[in-house]
């Protein structure tokens, strides 16, 4: 029989040695722990406050079939999702298949031919760039006679304000700020930050549409990007708002007739958000967002000690250990492709599903370099569940997000560790 931490952590192939080291990189960030746990609450509260004056009941997780006209269930789950964002309407449905599809929803939602979007903060996330066209797969927004600006980030690799007031010009009609990082090292933009320019570019055009991607940003402040100024905002399911538990689906919440328009896109003129079967899954989209602000702050935790670990090894991280958090995400540059290779093999032998394969790099539909990916998820892809993502290229960055429970995010952190101490790509200071 195991008995004590160490014993346990040791027949779960952590040496002593790495084990001590990260426990003591746990006590210096104790106190951001409280600090998350303080958010937590808070949003805990306000999702059972929506579900509450919702007065949400067990006939709400009945399932509808074929067209779904009349689907108690998913309208008023669409209304405490309006509630929890603070918005006049939501989209939440499990047609929507991924944050990507959301995005491509909402953007051939709401652009004409002729009209312009602008991207605030620096190129967009790979897969909107396919989306928009700025990779020019088929179908995308060019196509169909919309242009797009991208206004770079500045110097200091936060969005130029003054560069995006004098991009704007008569056409443009949406404003695209993405919150999170995606695969660039950048700073992930707090709720405040996208206030300020969301305010900016409203004084050059009042009437632009302010539309941001949400992925991975929710829950993990007291604000939301649509409590400052945000026209719509889009997500996934299988990232923080779904809670771990969602197994498919995205939301789109935002002003009442740029819903509409989104939900035309998704569905069809004429039907909007009258049709659209739920098929079993609006159980797990109301208990996943009720567990999504725990688990959010799990997966945060998790990074704050990934921070606080790979930055006592000597390595740059993004955000560091004591940063404002705005979303789940650890960036970390690990200078080599082993060093990758051996982080993600950790990560994927710490996971409670497929914790036996061994990830290897590949071309991902999407993105335009080889990416490694390393999940053991209960639902595939899902990256609120432990994962880690690169794309093998220098400086070599490895994206650390997730966690469903904190005990199992600190233990993916160490086996990271500890597989690239194997490797030898690196060794436990004494
Ligand atoms: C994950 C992500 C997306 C796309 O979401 P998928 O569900 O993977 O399609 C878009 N934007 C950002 C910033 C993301 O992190």
């Amino acid at each position: 029989m195991i008995s004590g931490k160490e014993a346990l952590l040791e027949a779960m192939e952590i040496s002593p040695a790495v084990a001590a080291f990260c426990q003591k990189q746990e006590a210096s960030v104790r106190a951001k722990f409280d600090e998350i746990d303080e958010i937590c609450e808070y949003n805990q509260w306000k999702v059972l406050d929506a579900f509450q004056k919702e007065r949400v009941s067990d006939q709400h997780f009945e399932t509808t079939s074929g067209y779904g006209y009349t689907d108690l269930g998913r309208d008023t789950l669409e209304r405490v999702f309006a509630r929890v964002f603070h918005t006049e309407d939501a989209l939440v449905r499990p047609q929507i298949i991924s944050g990507t599809h959301a995005l491509a929803v909402a953007a051939f939602g709401l652009l004409r031919p002729g009209d312009e979007i602008v991207f605030a903060a620096g190129t967009p996330y790979d897969t909107m760039q396919g989306v928009v066209g700025i990779r020019p797969e088929k179908g995308n927004l060019t196509e169909f006679g919309v242009t797009y600006k991208i206004v770079p980030l500045g110097e200091n690799g936060l969005p130029d304000i003054e560069a995006l007031k004098k991009t704007i010009g008569p056409k443009t009609r949406v404003v695209e700020i993405q919150r999170s990082k995606g695969y660039d090292y950048r700073k992930t933009l707090s709720p405040r930050e996208i206030g300020e320019i969301i305010r900016a570019a409203k004084e050059v055009k009042p009437d632009v549409i302010a539309f941001v991607d949400n992925c991975y940003g929710e829950f993990v402040q007291k604000i939301e990007p649509t409590d400052v100024g945000a026209d719509i905002a889009v997500g996934s399911l299988i990232k923080n708002a779904g809670g771990g538990l969602a197994p498919i689906g995205g939301y789109i919440v935002g002003k009442k007739d740029l819903v509409e328009l989104c939900a035309i896109r998704l569905t069809s003129p004429g039907l909007g958000k009258e049709a659209g079967a739920t098929l079993g899954v609006t159980k797990s989209f109301y208990q996943g967002l009720f567990f999504a602000p725990t688990v959010t702050a799990a997966a945060v935790k998790t990074a704050v000690f990934a921070a606080a670990v790979f930055k006592a090894l000597g390595y740059n991280v993004l955000p560091e250990p004591d940063e404002e958090r705005c979303d789940i995400v650890e960036a970390i540059t690990l200078n080599s492709e082993q060093a990758i290779l051996s982080f993600c093999r950790g990560v994927q032998f710490a996971a409670p599903v497929d914790s036996f394969v061994t990830p290897i790099p590949w071309d991902m539909p999407g993105y335009g370099c080889p990416i490694i990916m390393a999940a053991g998820s209960f639902n595939s892809g899902a990256s609120i569940e432990l994962s880690a993502d690169a794309p093998i290229t220098p400086p070599y960055n490895v994206f650390f997000q997730g966690g469903l429970t904190y005990g199992h995010g600190k233990y993916g952190v160490m086996r990271a560790v500890q597989e690239m101490v194997k490797d030898r790509v690196l060794s436990i200071p004494e």
